[in-house]
């Protein structure tokens, strides 16, 4: 019979692994093999699919089976271990970062020696969604939401596109959400799978743009059920106004100053006064002010009680405003530009730059 088998490390009796170290000294010095540190288990939100190694198979229902199997395919056992696989596992969650760990118990059988040895390893996990192919091509047919925006008047300007794209890539999320986006004459249709996300970009277009949001739902099928199959359709229209446009309240004259947080700030023309009111209450009160309404001239004289402007337009009449019956609006001089309003006895002079039109 051969010499005493004796682990070098620990000297206890027995098989040894690589003729030198016990099974338990084996995995406590070497581990099993090359476990990775961290992994990135990339599911499909729609159909539970997992990526592995660059390609998609029908995965568990379950995220740690997904992160198994991952992490499974990533194992690379030293050429010792016959056999290595995961027999348990569970998710940790460190609770002042949010940042995920896989703790995986690691089954092992080693070459030449009789049983199963476990050791367990804890193996940083990020969570991705992304939409399989497969899924990606039916969603044109599985749009449960679609985004209409529109300009106020039935198109949509450069500026208020910009404006409406940088809202959305500040929703978390809401651009991989997005899965169609369809250019139409009078705006945009941003197409989604997923409803919460396009009522989350809406309601945010309503607080920070002031945008008017009507959602209606349109029968599109049956479930398996026999139950009606929806799409929701939400209407979403950019106001007229913005901070520093003129709009008439009523028979006021009004600069709206800011819209945030669903409301609408407003002063009134050449005074101080300010109030507020929300999105909705902006809608039905708030006009744009007719291009018909608006002259534009040169102050030519200010007199303590009379300011004279020279029209440009294509009257070329010659006003002398009484002061007390006009609001003026910005620091006007002799030889500035101004717009013109005349309603009924209220007159408002508007360093022209600040009119907004
Ligand atoms: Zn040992
Ligand atoms: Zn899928």
């Amino acid at each position: 019979m051969a010499s005493r088998l004796v682990c070098v490390r620990c000297g206890a009796d027995g098989p040894l692994v690589d003729g030198r170290l016990c099974p338990r000294c084996f995995l406590e010095t070497q581990g099993p093999g090359r476990v990775p540190g961290s992994i990135a288990v990339t599911r499909c939100p729609r159909c539970g699919s997992v990526r592995v190694q660059g390609r998609w198979s029908p995965g568990p229902d379950d995220v740690v089976d997904a992160a198994v199997q991952v992490l499974t395919s990533a194992l690379r056992p030293w050429e010792q271990v016959e056999s290595l696989e995961v027999s348990g596992a569970y998710i940790a969650r460190n609770p002042a970062t949010g940042s995920l760990t896989l703790v995986a118990r690691l089954r092992v059988r080693f070459r030449g020696v009789e049983g199963e040895y476990e050791v367990e390893r804890a193996v940083g996990l990020e969570l991705r969604n992304q939409l399989c192919p497969a899924c990606f091509r039916r969603a044109a047919g599985a749009v449960q939401a679609v985004l209409q925006v529109r300009g106020w008047d039935g198109r949509l300007r450069a500026s208020e596109r910009r404006a409406v794209e940088e809202l959305i890539a500040s929703v978390p999320n809401a651009a991989d959400a997005i899965v169609e986006v369809e250019e139409r004459r009078e705006g945009v249709d941003y197409k989604f799978m997923d409803q919460g996300v396009a009522r989350a970009i809406a309601a945010k277009l309503r607080s920070a743009l002031g945008a008017r949001v009507v959602e209606s739902h349109k029968v599109i099928g049956r479930r398996s059920d026999g139950k009606p199959k929806t799409r929701l359709t939400i209407s979403v229209r950019l106001p007229f106004f913005r901070p520093g446009s003129l709009a008439l309240l009523g028979d006021k004259l009004v600069v709206i100053e800011s819209v945030a947080g669903g409301r609408v700030r407003y002063r009134e023309a050449g005074t101080r006064r300010r109030n507020s009111m929300d999105v909705e209450e902006a809608w039905r009160s708030l006009r744009p002010l007719p291009p018909e309404a608006v002259e534009y001239g040169l102050v030519t004289a200010i007199e303590p009680g009379w300011i004279h402007v020279q029209l440009l337009g294509p009257s070329m009449d010659y006003l002398e405003l009484p002061r007390r019956g006009t609001r003026v609006e910005g620091d006007v001089e002799v030889g500035s530009e101004v717009a013109v309003v005349r309603l009924g006895a209220q007159n408002y002079v508007i360093r022209r730059d600040l009119a907004g039109l």
